[in-house]
């Protein structure tokens, strides 16, 4: 076969990609038809594709290129780290310079006594690796029934078997066998599509409380952990109520259930804090982290546990972990970038500079005919499209219809912005500027208005009794 590159016509390496390559929460068969875009560099807040365009990543890749594309320190850290030691494993009583550096920076960087970590390639892994360590943890403490976590609807936490499971996603949960038994999952703070009559004060209170209506059914001996994302990420950013975290804290504190949040898309500046967890005031005993860890330019993921569970854990032998736990040439990589976020001080931009600018045109977004709310924290945020803002109806058309038109018109209009269902989201690198978030918001109002046009036009501007 003759070498491929970027230099061939796309049509060809559409059909090559067509011909072998499955790709992820994707119908297959329907991009082999219309073709995928290919994407060739990058740098900063922009990707280039292979007929030239210049396209605005609004979504820093899959929520992860938190320093933006192209800096060419993470690429000397990785090339350095591979000429030094490319691999060796933490298993059997072995380590290496990488994972100590970032175990002990990670260490330092996380709230209060959150002071291990146990590496793993995803999120999905570390996620998996939750699972045990909790039940772990309890099994350890003498209760072993104590293993059922609790969850929510909506929630993300990774794509494999155990992740998956503690996701609360309908269409994953159709497929493959899953979920796992005890795994319990509750109602979702999502207050615009769920919040009915309520206040979303008396809604976010409503829906915490589920944690401790489940704890009761299921019995306090039996729930090990109650896990969360402190911002729902890929369920829509869904921002709960500001009563819902203190009550939620609460509710773990009284009954001892130890407290995950979920950090792969909130850690490291997204929320404008180092984590998501110190934005919404909450202290959980177990972190998860990935994508802005290396801000995607190496797979890298892992658990933050306290002291407790790590002495609890660390008194018998655990028989888990992955071959690229710790990685070294991931690990050096992940080091660098903290160096980036920390000496430029890029967290400091997000809570200063960049968030606050970025809120004002997003929350002025409801002022257009598509537009009901407008949710943002940090560097993250939604809108939810509605024919009616006075009744936040869903439209007549089946879910996702309406955000698929605009996130096409985005797309024709060289801006990256997902939906999800009939929200539209954003999560841009944490580098973006005032002028970037002006262009960026020349793109937007450019494809809402050409969609609620074309929405209009096709009579789709009518809500579902
Ligand atoms: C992306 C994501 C994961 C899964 O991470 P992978 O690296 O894709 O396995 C887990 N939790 C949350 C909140 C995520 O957004």
């Amino acid at each position: 076969m003759s070498t491929i590159t970027n230099h061939m016509p796309t049509a060809e390496l559409q059909a090559l990609d067509a011909a072998h390559h499955m790709h992820p929460f994707s119908t297959n068969a329907d991009l082999s038809k219309d073709g995928v875009r290919v994407i060739t560099r990058a740098k900063g807040i922009y990707l280039s594709d292979s007929e030239g365009e210049q396209i605005l990543d609004a979504m820093a890749g899959l929520w992860c290129v938190n320093i933006g594309y192209g800096r060419d320190e993470l690429a000397d850290a990785a090339a350095r780290q591979m000429r030094e030691l490319p691999y060796y494993n933490t298993f059997f009583k072995t380590t290496h310079v990488p994972a100590i550096a970032l175990a002990n920076k990670l260490a330092e960087l996380a709230p209060g006594d959150l002071n291990h970590v146990f590496f793993a390639g995803s999120g999905s892994e570390a996620n998996d690796s939750n699972i045990r360590l909790v039940r772990t943890y309890w099994a350890e403490k003498g209760q072993p029934d104590k293993n059922i976590i609790i969850s929510r609807h909506n929630a993300y936490h990774g794509s494999s078997v155990g992740s998956a499971s503690l996701g609360g996603m309908a269409g994953m949960h159709a497929q493959g066998g899953i979920p796992i038994p005890n795994v319990h999952h509750i109602n979702q703070p999502n207050w615009w599509a769920e919040g009915g009559d309520m206040a979303p004060e008396e809604f976010g209170l409503a829906r915490a409380r589920e944690l401790e209506e489940a704890i009761l059914e299921l019995g306090e001996n039996r729930v090990a952990a109650f896990i969360a994302e402190p911002v729902q990420g890929a369920g829509g950013v869904i921002v709960a109520p500001e009563t819902y975290w203190p009550e939620i804290q609460r509710i773990c504190d009284k009954y001892e259930i130890l407290l995950i949040a979920d950090e792969v898309i909130c850690g490291f500046g997204r929320t404008g804090s180092w984590f998501g967890s110190q934005t919404m005031g909450i202290r959980p005993h177990i972190m998860t982290i990935a994508k802005g860890l290396s801000s995607g330019y190496a797979p890298i993921g892992g658990s933050i546990v306290n002291d407790d569970i790590a002495k609890v854990i660390g008194d018998t032998e655990f028989n888990h972990g992955y071959t690229y736990s710790g990685h070294p040439v991931a690990a050096a990589v992940a080091l660098e970038n903290l160096r980036i976020l920390e000496e430029e001080r890029i967290v400091d931009h997000v809570r200063d500079v960049a968030a606050p600018y970025l809120k004002k045109k997003w929350e002025a977004l409801t002022s257009h005919p598509l537009v009901g709310e407008a949710k943002i924290v940090g560097m993250m945020g939604s809108i939810a499209l509605t024919p009616d803002k006075s009744s936040r109806a869903k439209f007549a058309s089946e879910a996702g219809t309406i955000g698929l038109i605009c996130r096409e018109r985005c797309f024709a209009n060289n801006l990256i912005m997902r939906h999800v269902g009939d929200r539209m989201i954003i999560s841009p690198p944490l580098i973006v500027t005032p002028a970037d978030i002006d262009e960026m918001f020349l793109r937007i109002h450019k494809s809402l208005d050409e969609a609620h046009a074309e929405i209009t036009k096709q009579g789709l501007m009518r809500a579902a009794n």
